[in-house]
């Protein structure tokens, strides 16, 4: 989301990343819990207070592991692959196609969540009130503030503006009824706009009545919505405009190639130093048999560049992304998209005839809005 996240580890085969955003929030949440404990609490030992408060953020960070392990565990149980889970500022995000197999599939993925976050909290806000006797009051008064955030992370996220669970909700009843997952989408993504742009409303009326960090966390909630449903219906835009459109038609056309036994260091010099490409296909008899990149070639030691040869550090053809000639482009977006490489290879009769890299597809989109406008 952020860009940066760090791997937390695998649980039931599912990998769970944390985006660098959270510090903010774990330390938010431990500070204002302490705050809270404190203020309530006067005879708490500060040691005592940071602890519990350390406690409970670790207990809200697993409320939100829980929710997205729904998702996916839900997703996975229904076919669908899924990529792993990163949690971020205001939750988490499950990376699966939650929409590849149906209305019906994705109604009961996107609906688990919630459902998951309401039965925490109600089983949090039980614990804090059995509790009350056996585990003494700032445990028990912790417990029952976790069941409000977690019914509160349960009805954040089913308001019905996409991306959230709602707006997934709200799609999938819309693509039921219409047949069409476009006009579904569509729907959704303005509903999560207008969604969005409400709670920034409500931020301004906590700004008039002087509720400052309400309404700058309000604030920033709506506006971060507004834009994640602006840019998943612009996504959609960005694929229907790309459907009508074939491999061949965008490519960067690869003219230059490179023998397969060529020394490093001449690749180096004659071609990666004089044309503006980070990859060239390499050819073996009349045949592409893979694709030297810069990448390849920096991570051999450059006293190596004169006995090493194209064909023994190129990635082999099979292991990079490739694309037939009349392979549709929003096929090849998605395995971009998915591929690590960030490019892929477009082939005619076993041969590469051109490239294409996200940057080809940007000034595509360019020129095609370019000559509409
Ligand atoms: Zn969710």
């Amino acid at each position: 989301m952020f860009g940066n996240s760090w791997r937390l580890g695998r649980i039931a085969g599912i990998e769970i990343r944390v985006d660098t955003s959270w510090v903010v929030i774990a330390l938010l949440v431990t500070y204002s819990l302490y705050l809270r404990l404190t203020e309530s609490f006067e005879g708490l030992q500060t040691g005592v207070a940071v602890l519990l408060a350390g406690l409970f953020a670790l207990l809200f960070f697993g409320s939100v592991l829980t929710h997205e392990l729904a998702h996916a565990v839900t997703a996975l149980r229904r076919g669908i692959p899924v990529r792993g889970i990163t949690l971020f500022l205001f939750g988490g995000a499950t990376h699966a196609k939650v929409e590849s197999k149906g209305p019906g599939e994705e109604f009961v993925i996107a609906g688990v969540g919630p459902l998951t976050s309401l039965v925490l909290g109600g089983l949090f806000l039980l614990l804090g009130y059995v509790g009350r006797t056996f585990l003494g009051m700032p445990l028990a008064g912790g417990f029952r503030y976790l069941g409000v955030v977690n019914l509160m992370l349960a009805v954040f996220n089913m308001l019905p503006g996409f991306p959230l669970d709602g707006g997934r909700v709200l799609r999938a009843i819309v693509w039921r009824a219409t047949g069409s997952l476009a006009r579904a989408t569509r729907v959704a993504s303005i509903a999560g706009q207008v969604v969005g742009y409400l709670i920034i409303g409500v931020g301004v009326l906590f700004l008039t009545q002087g509720v400052l960090v309400s309404a700058i966390w309000l604030a920033s909630i709506g506006w971060f919505l507004s834009q994640a449903a602006r840019s998943s219906y612009e996504e959609l835009q960005v694929r229907r405009m790309l459907e009508s459109v074939e491999a061949e038609d965008l490519m960067s056309p690869e003219l230059v190639s490179i023998p397969a036994d060529l020394p490093l260091r001449t690749a180096v010099d004659d071609y990666f130093m004089r044309y503006d490409h980070g990859a060239f296909p390499v050819h073996d008899d009349g045949r592409t048999v893979g694709l030297l990149t810069l990448r390849g070639v920096k991570r051999v030691p450059q006293a190596e560049w004169t006995g090493r040869t194209a064909a023994d550090t190129m990635e082999p053809i099979g292991e990079q992304c490739s694309v037939d000639a009349s392979a549709r482009m929003d096929t090849v977006l998605s395995k971009i998209q998915d591929g690590g490489s960030g490019r892929c290879l477009v082939l005619r009769d076993g041969l590469v005839v051109g490239i294409i890299t996200p940057s080809d597809i940007a000034r595509w989109l360019e020129r095609r809005r370019a000559l509409r406008a």
